[in-house]
């Protein structure tokens, strides 16, 4: 078998990464088991009191989760990574191991809902302070970073619906506190935020990693270290994944390079073709040169992503039209996946946000968000332009 090789391209790694508990099967071996026999009562001991111990009890570590953890592991230019049950299991999972009471958290108001929604319910019940700010304005998340206090600085970027950007070099130049990226927009294939100094690279696995709408899983890469740390409440925390959903997370990652170049390059079609339509306002999509942040785009990633938003004229009634008429787009919330998904945020996806939030997070009651799928490009925009009428 061939060792993976940190000189290959990722394309490359993404088809030789995380082998190793397959023997010589080309296709990842499932270990469904829940349990392993010891050899020997040192043996149990051993595996009982270690860090990620193997074949010892599934919560603790699974060969098929094993080798999904090494693959993104790989992908992200990482030490090691870490998978949760869900990508929310795996944002709530770090924030709990890194934070008690009284500590401080800086994230950014364009956040996904659930991602808020955490960290305004239980995060502020538990007493953990959170301080939101416009992830897009250069040095806002310096300035409130508050030193000897904040433990964490939370970003998502493309942040989720309307793909507003934060700059990764300046997150991964904060001293102090831990910072970690949601970087489930871009794909590790999109971009690399352990790259430009950032600690933690998450994603929800559930979307275009796994990338076929049949696994729920999350993910998230950074030095081996902290990544243990993680772990060590993380297997108290209990946000353990199946090992049947890393399968097919490990069989999508075999294909992300060619799903997510097609994607990308269909999204910016759609992007560029819907730009001057009469019944649209905006179209946000990081590779559009109108995008308020397409020189960061360049510099941090590698095409413009798989999504776009498109703000319509017409408001909630246009936006209710629209998705009334469509059909090769279908109504359903997720992304990443083969299919080309619409949703509308502010009812969707963002419903629990009250309307500060949802006008600071960008979600205008006639916004939809567009995931890009496999299909036809130009089947796509003869359905948009029908659509919208
Ligand atoms: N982060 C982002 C950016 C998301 O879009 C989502 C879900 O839509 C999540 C995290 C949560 O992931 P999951 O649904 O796998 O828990």
């Amino acid at each position: 078998m061939l060792p993976v090789n940190d000189q290959h391209q990722p394309a490359t790694r993404a088809i030789t990464a995380g082998r190793a508990a397959s023997g010589t099967s080309l296709a990842p071996a499932l270990w469904a088991s829940s349990v392993w026999e010891s050899a020997s009562f040192v043996d149990a001991r051993r595996r009982a009191t270690g860090t990620r111990a193997a074949e010892f009890y599934s919560r603790y570590a699974n060969p098929t989760v094993r080798s999904f953890e090494e693959a993104v592991a790989a992908l992200e230019g990482a030490d090691d990574a870490l998978a949760f049950a869900s990508g929310m299991g795996a944002i709530s999972s770090v924030v709990l191991a890194l934070c008690s009471t009284g500590d401080h958290v800086v994230a950014q108001r364009q956040l996904y809902a659930g991602t808020l929604a955490f960290l305004q319910g239980p995060c502020a019940r538990l007493g953990i302070e959170v301080t939101l700010v416009d992830g897009t304005v250069p040095g806002a998340f310096t300035e409130a970073v508050r030193p000897g206090r904040t433990m964490l600085v939370i970003a998502e970027t493309p942040s989720n619906p309307r793909l507003d950007l934060v700059d990764l070099d300046e997150l991964g130049a904060l001293r102090g506190p831990i910072t970690v990226v949601d970087s489930t927009l871009a794909t590790p294939l999109g971009q690399r935020p352990l790259d430009h100094g950032v600690h933690l690279s998450l994603h929800s696995a559930t979307k275009g990693i796994a990338g076929h709408n049949d696994a729920t899983l999350g993910v998230v890469a950074g030095e081996r270290d902290l990544v243990d740390a993680l772990w060590a409440y993380a297997v108290l925390h209990g946000a353990t994944p199946s090992p049947y959903d890393a399968l097919n997370a490990l069989r999508g990652i075999r294909t992300l390079a060619v799903r997510t170049t097609q994607q990308a390059d269909s999204a910016f079609f759609l992007a560029d073709s819907l730009s001057d339509h009469p019944e649209v306002a905006a179209v946000h999509h990081p590779g559009l040169s109108s995008h308020p942040q397409a020189h960061l785009a360049k510099r941090q990633m590698r095409h413009g992503g798989t999504l776009l938003a498109v703000e319509l004229a017409g408001g909630l009634q246009a936006a209710e039209r629209f998705l009334e008429r469509v059909h090769l787009l279908r109504r359903a919330t997720s992304l990443g996946g083969p299919e080309t998904l619409v949703c509308h945020p502010a009812t969707t996806t963002h419903a629990s946000l009250t309307a500060e939030e949802a006008e600071a997070a960008g979600v205008t009651p006639g916004l939809l968000r567009i995931s890009v799928g496999l299909e036809d490009p130009a089947d796509l925009l003869a359905d948009v332009l029908q659509a919208l009428g």
